[in-house]
């Protein structure tokens, strides 16, 4: 069974909507007009309950179906990026350096669709909980409503979410158990030395050499300190120091990424760039202080809820549509805060071939809106049977 014949049935309004929320992005957790569109809809749909004003602009709603039983969770980001839109589409967005370039728009409106046929048909169990959240891309929305205690407050047992990706055929999914997505951290390294004269270097203490000891240094992190069986990305992205071509500069800054599937990788990454920037320091004769900043964990599928997600998506998808085991992404997802909460999965859903996540010719697709909205809906109706 492909998608279900009555989200079919309303394909063109969640086009709609969709365009809609594409042409009116918003950022990290300042969604205010994105969640009134969502409430609005919602309202129309006649669930049962809206939460309001969680993580500041995310909202929750609950639809109960027939009889007693579990709650399930299914959650949508709805934040957008600041970059400036170059697709060129009628639905572009409206406002300057402002654009949904990782398709949010389009997650929020699947799980709209879900919503609608939900509230309509009630074929199951229990409550569903759907949980728009916004900060995805920065502000962490998740792990604001994670903290607000979004979980208990709604009695939530499992969890899903669905993320598009481009270059994977439409309506196709992709999926693994155990991690799909990385912790993402970041570190920079002010290096202070004694600037002078290029012409004098004997009497400085460079910090230009010293940053490139250390980017250098950082990168036997990678290759000796850690299994190559593993997955491990650390990558310096910028160094930023000096003024002319005669002067030794006084100071200079490091910064970037490491990407993580595991707990005990990240500590000892943290350990080794700690006794790397020191010994690196004294070498060089410089001060050179790090700051290393956790970021969003890593995305850790429960096997059993993906085995089950997976059944569900092939439903809709067919066998050969779906891929069990994808394998990781080195991307973050603040969804994992949710995943250390409550066992439940994480899939990406094909979005044909479009331009690449956070690209400003990216946009989502629409035909790839009513498949997530079956899969969520059949989800529901699967887990908790009437
Ligand atoms: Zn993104
Ligand atoms: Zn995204």
């Amino acid at each position: 069974m492909p998608v279900l014949n009555r989200i079919a049935d309303f394909a063109p309004e969640m086009t709609a909507w969709r365009r809609h929320l594409h042409q009116h992005p918003e950022l990290a957790l300042d969604c205010p007009q994105t969640a009134a569109f969502v409430a609005e809809r919602l309202r129309e749909f006649g669930v049962d309950e809206i939460h309001e004003g969680l993580a500041q602009t995310g909202l929750v709603a609950i639809i109960n179906g027939q009889g007693p039983g579990p709650t399930i969770g299914l959650r949508a980001d709805m934040d957008a990026l600041p970059l400036q839109e170059i697709t060129g589409a009628d639905h572009a967005s409206t406002i300057p350096g402002r654009m949904h370039a990782c398709g949010h728009d389009g997650h929020t409106t699947m799980l709209l669709g879900a919503a609608r046929y939900l509230a309509e048909t009630r074929n199951f169990r229990g409550r569903v909980a759907l949980i728009f959240q916004p900060g995805e891309e920065h502000g962490g929305g998740a792990e604001v409503m994670v903290r607000e205690g979004v979980m208990e407050r709604f009695d939530i047992g499992q969890v899903y979410a669905l993320h598009n990706v481009p270059g994977v055929p439409v309506g196709q999914f992709h999926t693994c158990p155990g991690p799909i997505m990385a912790a993402a951290d970041t570190f920079s390294v002010q290096i202070t030395g004694r600037g002078g004269h290029g012409a004098y270097p004997h009497e400085t203490r460079d910090p230009v050499m010293a940053a490139c000891g250390i980017v250098q240094a950082l990168q036997t992190i990678v290759s000796r300190s850690h299994n190559p069986i593993d997955d491990l990305v650390l990558s310096v992205t910028q160094i930023h120091t000096g003024s002319a071509d005669n002067i030794i500069p006084n100071t200079a800054w490091i910064n970037g990424t490491v990407r993580t599937f595991d707990k005990a990788v990240q500590s000892m990454v943290r350990t080794r760039m700690a006794e790397i920037v020191a010994g690196q320091a004294t070498s060089y004769g410089v001060a050179a202080e790090l700051d290393y900043e956790l970021g969003y964990p890593p995305t850790i599928n429960d096997p059993g809820k993906t085995e089950f997600a997976v059944g569900v998506a092939s439903e809709i998808a067919g066998e050969a549509g779906v891929r069990a085991d994808a394998g990781v992404e080195m991307g973050a997802e603040d969804f994992a805060y949710m995943l250390e909460q409550r066992p439940g999965s994480y899939l990406f859903v094909g979005n044909g071939d479009t331009a690449g996540l956070h690209h400003p010719a990216y946009d989502f697709c629409d035909e790839t809106a009513p498949y997530g909205a079956s899969f969520f809906a059949r989800l529901v109706e699967r887990a908790q049977p009437l």
